[in-house]
């Protein structure tokens, strides 16, 4: 630690939450074209890619014996199931990146931001508010990857989801996107300008 840090020399972990089709994607895909120091934490899952996403770039698609045995050796700061499939945070991804003075943004769903919140408490933790249950259906839809049974259960877990908000430092409402990509920005430059002393990065 420098006596005098520097303004925006923190890095941080930003983690991004809220319902499925709040715009957690569509958000953190603007706020990276904006913010070169971050970058996206790449999670580990079991389930098959999508048309068009690719294996160390979207996530790291790993059968679930391997994934089993990552869980065993402490690998993962958080990992859940989610729709039947698993996902981590890869401990090592994240601490590679501090190191080289990077930050990091991820979005997990509910029950890995809690851990987080445990695992590594310095973690920025944002939930992203969308407009209306209405909305969501609607982009869900708009969407066009789930199918109408998928889009039933995400609204369903929505509900649920939606009365998690107390527990974040941030909300985000995605009302315009412009305006929620300001938000986000405010936040990193306000976190990042913050004086230490919550404890340290150590991941
Ligand atoms: P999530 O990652 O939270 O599941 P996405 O980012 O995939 O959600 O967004 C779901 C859909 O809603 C996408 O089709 C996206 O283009 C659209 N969307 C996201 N934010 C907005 C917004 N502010 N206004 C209108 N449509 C939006
Ligand atoms: P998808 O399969 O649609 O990419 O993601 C499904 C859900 O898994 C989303 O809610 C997403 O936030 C969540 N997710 C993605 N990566 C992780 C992760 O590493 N940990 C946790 N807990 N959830 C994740």
């Amino acid at each position: 630690m420098t006596l005098y840090p520097n303004h925006g020399d923190q890095t941080l972990f930003l983690v991004i939450s809220g319902p499925s089709g709040a715009g957690k994607s569509t958000l953190i895909r603007h706020f990276l074209d904006q913010h070169p120091e971050f970058v996206r934490c790449i999670s580990v899952t079991t389930r098959s890619p999508r048309e068009g996403e690719r294996d160390g770039v979207d996530y790291f698609f790993t059968p679930p014996d391997a994934f089993q045995a990552r869980i065993h050796a402490g690998e993962f700061l958080e990992y859940a199931q989610v729709y039947g499939q698993h996902y981590g945070t890869p401990r090592a991804f994240i601490a590679e990146h501090f190191a080289a003075g990077r930050s990091v943004i991820k979005d997990v769903d509910i029950q890995g931001a809690i851990q987080i919140r445990r695992s590594f408490p310095p973690a920025v933790q944002v939930f992203i508010v969308p407009s209306s249950r209405h909305e969501i259906e609607r982009r869900l839809r708009a969407r066009a990857t789930d199918s109408p049974e998928a889009i039933k259960r995400r609204l369903g877990d929505a509900e649920l989801e939606l009365a998690q908000w107390s527990e974040y430092d941030y909300l985000v409402y995605n009302d315009e996107l412009a305006q929620a990509a300001a938000d986000l920005a405010a936040i990193v430059r306000a976190e990042q300008i913050k004086a230490p002393g919550r404890g340290g990065h150590h991941i």
